[in-house]
């Protein structure tokens, strides 16, 4: 057996009654902290991307005594500055249908009904604060002539609710959130820690305490203490190796804090993205993603003949398929992601694949430069194509872009409730570090929005109620648990420095990623599931014999960051196997190719599966522990997802 049955696991905070309500009921039930008694509580946020950054900035400008901490040399370079495409929000400026109930509808829907209600509702309700408060700080979204915001259009939803900047939207609303943080810090409200890893977490009587560090610098490991400690430290789908993620994602905070207790949900919703640039080699670290914004404009075409060999301008209009119009054509090229990966998967299956290899499909805009003209479509995509030049050598403007799907966004991460605590009481988890709103599969453009509701909206709101029990007993570095705390990760960067083998710490991590992406990727078998559970264990005993890490530990080096990162990475992608290998239905980007449907569509079991697999850490060696969340659908009923 890979797991255990523990009890189920409730959702204390979950409001009830109309769902309209829901969030301002739970507003007003929560507890206050004064302005005066503000100032006498520390909360540690970790993470400076949108969720860390706006959270942080807004606990600041509330009177919090704030620490916040990256990795990064700067908080304004965390890997939301990579967001291209767009956030979502439920204005309706174009009079075309949408509402906040409409907005709830399709996340509920596109996350194949695995995501809670409550949650989402709430979601849609602050998107449409989210750009108040972004334009009112001067983010530069994009504007129609007469002067008004823009919106385009994203996969999953028949209305265009996506704010944009170009295709730079996350660094614009990374900036402004920067820009709020900044001023935080300069008020002294804010103490900030760039260049600072999190090795651990601090739990002192049961209650999440601090954080154990290690200046990327220096070397020092040190501890910081505080009244909660906010995670905000993104997602894990390096744990693939290759993937759209900026290189530094990693899963350690979440995983360390995993393993002081807190529970880890459904970590084997992972969204693989279908227009990324195709793999080219063996040499390559990292994927780049072409926005689903162009999904807008471009279409998604392959050869009707397979092996057709022919350059794309040579195929005549009649013998190309664009699959995605014929198969769905009410949604066409603006299906989920989901969908749109597993059918470019197929066409490629099928021999149809273009480009090395024959893993890739086109992504044509010759319709749109016709209709629109070019200096229209540079206009939108400008950066994008010239990505795609630069990285390919061909201009997109004269054939069309190579596209194939990849690892991409991880919807999974630590449970949280309502109030976005985890299970580690006064630890809470923002952003895409949590298991968020978005069920088994996101839609495009709802990863920022997420992101900055918890930050500036969410947490600012619910901490309150933890907080107003505090400030607690002060901590010190001679408390028991704090001093075992810091000699364990001493230890560990002692043992990974001391193997001093004969294997690079980015080979281990390529061959996991390798085994991650044939077995967990697109399509998940028992079969093939198993396998994995047998190969992993086996890869991450050899890396303990094995890798080597050059240098000390008393100064920069990036090669023992890397080796404490991949060391987390084996464990988790062995937990998400075991998520994967248990949920026997297909559901969102979980495709067990056993459960779908005569059209290869993915079969969900709403029956056995309606829950959120929440899993408990038992120690190195046990067993996990499955503890289930079960989830209910008053307002959407779940059905079989049609695009068609
Ligand atoms: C290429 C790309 C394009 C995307 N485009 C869009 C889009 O158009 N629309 C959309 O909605 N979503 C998009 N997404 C998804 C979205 O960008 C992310 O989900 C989101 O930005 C995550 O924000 P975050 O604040 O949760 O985490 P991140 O931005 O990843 O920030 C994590 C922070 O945590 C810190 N950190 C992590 N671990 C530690 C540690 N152990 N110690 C100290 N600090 C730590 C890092 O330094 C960083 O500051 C895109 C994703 C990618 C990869």
């Amino acid at each position: 057996m890979f797991y255990t049955e523990g009890e189920p696991i409730v959702d204390e905070k979950a409001p009830d009654g109309p769902i309209e309500t829901r969030w301002d009921r739970r507003r007003f039930g929560a507890k206050l902290v004064n302005p005066a008694n503000k100032r006498k509580l520390t909360v540690i946020v970790v993470g400076t991307g949108l969720a860390g950054g706006s959270a942080a900035a807004t606990l600041g400008e509330l009177g919090y005594n704030v620490k916040s901490f990256c990795y990064q040399d700067s908080p304004r370079r965390a890997h939301s500055i990579a967001a291209q495409g767009g956030i979502n929000a439920a204005k309706n400026y174009r009079n075309d249908g949408d509402s906040i109930y409409r907005l709830f509808y399709d996340t509920v829907k596109g996350g194949d009904f695995r995501a809670r209600e409550s949650n989402v509702y709430r979601l849609a309700q602050i998107s449409v604060e989210i750009i108040d408060q972004c334009v009112a700080q001067g983010v530069p979204f994009a504007r129609e002539y007469g002067g008004l915001l823009d919106t385009r259009s994203f996969g999953g939803a028949q209305v265009s609710r996506t704010f944009y900047a170009r295709g730079q939207t996350g660094q614009q609303l990374l900036l402004g959130a920067y820009q709020a943080l900044s001023r935080q810090i300069a008020a002294g409200r804010v103490e900030m820690h760039p260049r600072t890893e999190m090795l651990d977490l601090v739990v002192v009587d049961g209650r999440a305490r601090g954080i154990v560090v290690r200046d990327l610098v220096t070397g020092e490991v040190s501890t910081h203490f505080a009244d909660a400690v906010v995670l905000a430290t993104g997602g894990y789908g390096n744990a693939f190796y290759l993937s759209t993620n900026a290189k530094g994602c990693n899963t350690t905070a979440i995983w360390r804090a995993h393993r002081r207790g807190a529970l880890m949900a459904n970590p084997c919703y992972t969204q693989i993205h279908p227009t990324c640039i195709p793999v080219s080699g063996e040499h390559q670290s990292k994927l780049t993603l072409m926005s689903e914004s162009l999904r807008n404009d471009g279409r998604v075409w392959v050869p009707k003949q397979g092996g057709d060999s022919r350059a794309a301008n040579d195929i005549p209009e009649d013998e190309r398929d664009y699959y995605l119009e014929r198969i769905y054509p009410s949604f066409g090229n603006l299906v989920p992601r989901d969908i749109a990966s597993r059918a470019a998967k197929h066409v490629c299956d099928e021999g149809r694949g273009v480009g090395p290899g024959g893993l890739g499909v086109y992504l044509d805009f010759a319709d749109a430069i016709k209709r629109l003209g070019r200096s229209a479509v540079e206009a939108k995509y400008g950066n994008l194509f010239e990505m795609y030049q630069r990285i390919t050598g061909e201009d997109p403007y004269q054939v069309p872009m190579r596209i194939y799907p990849a690892v991409h966004y991880t919807m999974g991460g630590l449970w949280v409730d309502y109030d976005l605590r985890s299970t580690i009481p006064g630890l809470f988890v923002i952003g895409e570090a949590n298991f968020s709103d978005h069920g088994a599969n996101r839609l495009g453009a709802s990863a920022l929005m997420q992101g900055l509701a918890d930050g500036y909206f969410v947490l600012p709101n619910t901490i309150g109620d933890y907080l107003a029990a505090g400030p607690f007993e002060p901590v010190t570095d001679e408390h028991p648990d704090v001093e075992a705390a810091v000699s364990q990760v001493v230890d560990r960067i002692t043992a990974l420095l001391l193997v001093n083998g004969d294997r690079t710490v980015d080979s281990f991590h390529r061959e996991l990623g390798h085994i991650m992406w044939e077995h967990c990727g697109m399509e998940r078998t028992e079969e093939g599931l198993r396998k994995a559970l047998e190969l992993i264990p086996a890869l991450r005993e050899e890396f303990w014999r094995r890798v080597k890490v050059p240098g000390t530990g008393e100064g920069l080096n990036q090669s023992l960051e890397k080796a404490g990162r991949v060391a987390d990475f084996f464990e988790l992608a062995e937990l998400m196997c075991v998520d994967a290998l248990h949920r026997t239905e297909s559901c969102g980007g979980h495709f067990r190719a056993e459960s779908q449907t005569p059209d290869g569509e993915a079969r969900r079991d709403d029956e056995n599966f309606d829950y959120v697999a929440a899993w408990e850490f038992a120690g190195q060696g046990q067993p996990p522990v499955l503890h289930r969340e079960q989830l209910t659908f008053d307002h959407v009923e779940p059905t079989q997802r049609s695009y068609k």
